[in-house]
This record gives structure tokens, C-alpha cells and sequence, in this order.
């Protein structure tokens, strides 16, 4: 099913009778059984308002389509949506929806936050086939209950977004990344909580087993220089800090672990805690993002990582298997209501959370 718009998405979703599983672009790839109801009628920027920092438009409209309209006015979507094709072997291209569905935040959520943050408002058709408008196009305008903020990672469980007013900002004059070379897993960690706690506004801050610890910097060129010179010197105690090219799309799209075999795992943990939970689960490779806050790792195939990592405060995910790692009984208890009260005949479910 390919509805041209909210109208006959309504239509489609009234009429059916199975399952249906919403697809953007594709590039999540199906875990789920159901009809494929595709987004792509829905697409096309309906609002752009540089001067007012907003963009409005269809959910099936391709993510290039928006980052080129931005880039043309010097703006761009802060949160860094990752490409996860090469490293996962995927096909297809991440669509406005889809991306807001998954709540997407690269290496930036440190700073600014998740997609989530910067959704206005929006556009949905819920299991019932009725049309739901919610938040505004602009930015003081979020009144009522924030539907906005549920939908946002609700990865096509509660219904069809079919619009998204979001916030954008302006793209940094400037952009500076150090690297530490040489630190263990647990100094990298403390170097990094030490940038993030400083008041220098670092904008990234990963570690690359056996390569080095990076921490950006973004803003106008004499700030970025300045903040860079002070974050040198306040990291001196950890070693010499160089201005290296910027790693960010890497780490974004975790390409270092694109040639490396096994199943892609993403670890949510607390940031002190996240190198011994790596050490003992004996991965293949890691990249530490979000300041430790979040790791990527390849696990032998077939290895349940949260049976090796015994119990640490966060979760687990893994990307190769969506289906593998069921939501914990908690969430689901949660989902279970809100899923019966968006879609009470259970069109959009999927027990495995994938
Ligand atoms: C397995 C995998 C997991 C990923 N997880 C994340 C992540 O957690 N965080 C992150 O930042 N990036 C993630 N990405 C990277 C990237 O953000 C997404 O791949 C991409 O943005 C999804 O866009 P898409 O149009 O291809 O969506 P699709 O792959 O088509 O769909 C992704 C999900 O969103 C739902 N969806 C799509 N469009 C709509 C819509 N209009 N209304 C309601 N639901 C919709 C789908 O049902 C599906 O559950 C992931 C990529 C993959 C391959």
C-alpha cells in the first residue's frame, strides 16, 4: 500500500483487516510481519522558514531532500542522523519519518539532544484511521498533552506520522576536534566526563579502541579556537591533545566497525561504569560514544551480550537481530496501554519491539 495522502492513508488503515507495518525508507529493514504500508506518497517539504528556524514536511520525504534545503541556507538538522547501511549491510534511504520513528541522535545528543527535542509538532493516523494534529509549526506553541515527544521513537507502534514540523539551526562557522591518543577504556571515560563537565561546550566526545579519544568543539571560529586551547589544557593530565580531522561521520555512522564480522550490538549505560561492562563481555571491536554514555560493539554471532554482561544499569539492543532482544516486562506494560488506547485492533503491534 502506497497512500497518496493522509486521507487515503486513513482510508487504508480503516479498511484493514491484518497487521501493517509502516516503512519509510527502509533502511531498518523488516523484523515484523504485516502488509507494507509505504510512506513514500507522503513526501515533500511543505514549510521552510529560515528566518524562523522551522521545516515543515511529509513523513516519506528522503532525509537528502531536507539536509540539501537546509545546507542551502547555512542550516542544518543538529541532531546527527546515523547512517547505519555499510556498518548493518542495509539498503534504502532514511525518510523524515523513519528517522523521527527511531528518534535518531548521533554523536550531538550529548549536547543538544535526540530528534525528539527538536520535533514542533505533527501529523499521524492512529489504528483507529483517525487524523490527529498535535504541537504546532512553531516553537512556543507545544500546549495539551505532548504527543510530539511519544511518537518519537515509537518506530511505527502507535501509527503513520504522516508530517513533522521541526526546529533546525544554523550550521557552526567553525568546527575543532582533539584527540588523546593511548588511553585504556576507563581513562578514556574519565577524559571525556572531565570535557563534558567543563564549560567549554564539547559537542562530541568518543573513544575508538586503539585509535584515541575525541572531543569537538563547534561554534564561531575565535570561540572554537579559544575553548579548544582552554580544553587542552584542562585535559594536559591525560596526555598531549592534537587537532586531528574530523572523525564525527565515522563515529556517527560507526564505520570502524564496518569490516568487523559478528552481530551489531548498541550498549545504553552509565558512562563510569561502561568500561568494565565492555571488558567483560569480550567484544570483538567497540566505539564508545555520548561520553561512554552509549558504546556500539560487535559480538561473536549469536551471542547474547546481556547474559555475558551480567546485571549493569542500562540496556541492550541488538541491531543485526532486532527480534532478539525482547522488551523488558516493565516497557511492556507501558507499550500495552498505550498501544491499546492508539490502536486498539492491534494493526501497528509487535510483541519484540522491533
Ligand atoms: C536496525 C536499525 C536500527 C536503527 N536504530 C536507530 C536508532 O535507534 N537510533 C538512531 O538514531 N538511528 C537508528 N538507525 C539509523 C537511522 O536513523 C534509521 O535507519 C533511519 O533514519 C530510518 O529511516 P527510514 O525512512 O529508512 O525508516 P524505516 O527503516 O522504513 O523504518 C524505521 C522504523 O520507523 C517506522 N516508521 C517509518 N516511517 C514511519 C512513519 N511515517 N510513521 C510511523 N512510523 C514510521 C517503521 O515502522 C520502522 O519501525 C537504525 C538503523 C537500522 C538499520
Amino acid at each position: 500500500m502506497r497512500p497518496g495522502d493522509e486521507a487515503e492513508l486513513s482510508e487504508a488503515i480503516r479498511a484493514a483487516s491484518g497487521p501493517l507495518r509502516v516503512r519509510g525508507g527502509g533502511t531498518r529493514g523488516a523484523a515484523r510481519e504485516g502488509a507494507v504500508l509505504e510512506t513514500a506518497g507522503l513526501a515533500g517539504i511543505r514549510l521552510y522558514e529560515p528566518g524562523a528556524l522551522t521545516l515543515v514536511a511529509g513523513a516519506g520525504t528522503p532525509l537528502a531532500e531536507i539536509d540539501a534545503a537546509l545546507a542551502a541556507e547555512g542550516q542544518r538538522l543538529p541532531f546527527e542522523v546515523p547512517d547505519l547501511r555499510a556498518v548493518l549491510g542495509r539498503a534504502g534511504v532514511s525518510t523524515l519519518g523513519g528517522v523521527v520513528a527511531e528518534n535518531a541522535a548521533g554523536p550531538r545528543r550529548v549536547a543538544v539532544g535526540a530528534a525528539r527535542d527538536f520535533c514542533l509538532g505533527l501529523r499521524m493516523v492512529d489504528g483507529r484511521g483517525t487524523v490527529i494534529r498535535n504541537g504546532g509549526r512553531v516553537m512556543k506553541n507545544v500546549t495539551g498533552y505532548d504527543l510530539v515527544k511519544l511518537m518519537a521513537g515509537s518506530r511505527g507502534q502507535l501509527g503513520v506520522l504522516t508530517e513533522v514540523a521541526l526546529k533546525v539551526l544554523p550550521r557552526p562557522e567553525a568546527e575543532a576536534t582533539l584527540c588523546l591518543p593511548g588511553l585504556d577504556d576507563a581513562r578514556a571515560v574519565a577524559a571525556m566526563s572531565a570535557a563534558l563537565g567543563s564549560p567549554w561546550e564539547v559537542t562530541g566526545a568518543a573513544h575508538l579502541l586503539g585509535r584515541g579519544t575525541y572531543l569537538r568543539v563547534e561554534g564561531f571560529e575565535g570561540s572554537v579556537r579559544y575553548r579548544a586551547g582552554r580544553l587542552r589544557d584542562l585535559l594536559a593530565g591525560f596526555g598531549s591533545a592534537a587537532e586531528v580531522a574530523s572523525p564525527w561521520s565515522a563515529i556517527r555512522d560507526v564505520t570502524p566497525l564496518a569490516e568487523v564480522p559478528g552481530d551489531l550490538w548498541r550498549l545504553h549505560l552509565v558512562p563510569s561504569e561502561a568500561a568494565a561492562v565492555v571488558a567483560r563481555l569480550g567484544a570483538e571491536a567497540a566505539v564508545y560514544d555520548w561520553g561512554g554514555g552509549l558504546v556500539w560493539l560487535r559480538m561473536a554471532p549469536g551471542v547474547d551480550l546481556r547474559a555475558r554482561a551480567g546485571a549493569f544499569r542500562g540496556h541492550a539492543t541488538c541491531l543485526s537481530r532486532p527480534d532478539a532482544v525482547p522488551e523488558s516486562p516493565e516497557i511492556a506494560r507501558l507499550t500495552a496501554g498505550l498501544r491499546a488506547q492508539f490502536d486498539p485492533r492491534g494493526l501497528f503491534s509487535d510483541p519484540a519491539g522491533a
